[in-house]
C-alpha cells in the first residue's frame, strides 16, 4: 500500500498555469523527492497530492483509485510540513495521540502506538514536556512522531528541516534516512537542498517552472543529467 500515481496533473491559479502536464508514478515504498528553485511548484505539487489545493485538471491516484476529489482526511496520508505547530497547552505524549485519541482508537492501542513512535524516534525521555520545553529538532521530531501514529499510507514533506540549524538538519536527516528503513512506507519530501536529496532520495523528481526536467536516481542525475538546467541544480561536472 502506498503507490501513488499522477496522471498529466495541471494546476492554475486564476490565469496562471504553475503546474504543467506532470505524470509520474511512485512505488510503494519509495523516497522520492521533488527538488527545484524557489517557485517552480513543489509545495503546490505536493499539496494537489495531499488534497490540500484543488487539481486543475490531470488525475490523483492513490493505490489505484481515483483521489483526485477526495477530502485529505480520507487519502490515508501524513503531512509534516517546515510550520510544525504542535498543541503549545499538551504533552509531547498527548500531541502525539491526539488525532487517533480524535478518532476514537481505544486506550490500549493509543498507547502502544504512541509508544512505538516515541521509541523509533528516540522521544521516550521527552513524552511529559510540553512543546515550549523543546528544542526546534526535538519538536519536529515530535511532528514526525505524530504523523507516525496514525499509520499513513505515505508520508509528505514540505522542507520539514528548512527551520533546523545546519548541524542538527544533518542529524535530522540520518532520523528521516532511518525512520523509511523502518516503516518501509512512501515518502514524498520536498527540498531545495541538494545535499539532503542526493542522500535521501531513491529518486529525484527535479522540477523546472512546474515542468518534470528530469526524474531519476541521485546517481542517474549526477551523471547524466538531462540538461544544463539539472546539470547546474544538482552541481553535477559540466
Ligand atoms: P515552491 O514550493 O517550489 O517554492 P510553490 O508551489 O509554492 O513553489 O509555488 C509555485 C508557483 O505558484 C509560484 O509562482 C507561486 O507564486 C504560485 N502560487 C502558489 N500558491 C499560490 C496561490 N495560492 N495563489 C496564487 N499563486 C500561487
Ligand atoms: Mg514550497
Amino acid at each position: 500500500m502506498g503507490a501513488i500515481e499522477l496522471r498529466n496533473v495541471e494546476k492554475w491559479f486564476s490565469e496562471v498555469q504553475v503546474i504543467k502536464g506532470v505524470d509520474l508514478t511512485i512505488a510503494d515504498g519509495e523516497f522520492i523527492i521533488f527538488v527545484g528553485p524557489s517557485g517552480c511548484g513543489k509545495s503546490t505539487l505536493l499539496r494537489m497530492i495531499g488534497g490540500l489545493e484543488d487539481v486543475s485538471r490531470g488525475q490523483i491516484i492513490i493505490d489505484g483509485m481515483d483521489a483526485t476529489d477526495q477530502p485529505p482526511s480520507k487519502r490515508g496520508l501524513a503531512m509534516v510540513f517546515q510550520s510544525y505547530a504542535l498543541y503549545p497547552h499538551m504533552t509531547v505524549r498527548e500531541n502525539m495521540g491526539f488525532s487517533l485519541k480524535t478518532a476514537g482508537a481505544p486506550k490500549d492501542e493509543l498507547d502502544a502506538k504512541v509508544m512505538d513512535a516515541a521509541r523509533g524516534l528516540k522521544l521516550e525521555p521527552l513524552l511529559e514536556r510540553r512543546p515550549k520545553e523543546l528544542s526546534g529538532g526535538q519538536r519536529q521530531r515530535v511532528a514526525i512522531g505524530r504523523s507516525i501514529v496514525r499509520d499513513p499510507t505515505a508520508f509528505l514533506f514540505d522542507e520539514p528541516l528548512s527551520n533546523l540549524d545546519a548541524s542538527l538538519r544533518v542529524d535530522m536527516r540520518y532520523e528521516i534516512a532511518k525512520l523509511h528503513q523502518r516503516l518501509k512506507s512512501t515518502m514524498i519530501y520536498v527540498t531545495h537542498d541538494q545535499v539532503e536529496a542526493m542522500t535521501l532520495a531513491d529518486r529525484i523528481v527535479v522540477l523546472d517552472a512546474g515542468f518534470i526536467a528530469q526524474v531519476g536516481t541521485p546517481r542517474e542525475l549526477y551523471e547524466r543529467p538531462a540538461n544544463l538546467f539539472v546539470a547546474t541544480f544538482i552541481g553535477s561536472p559540466k
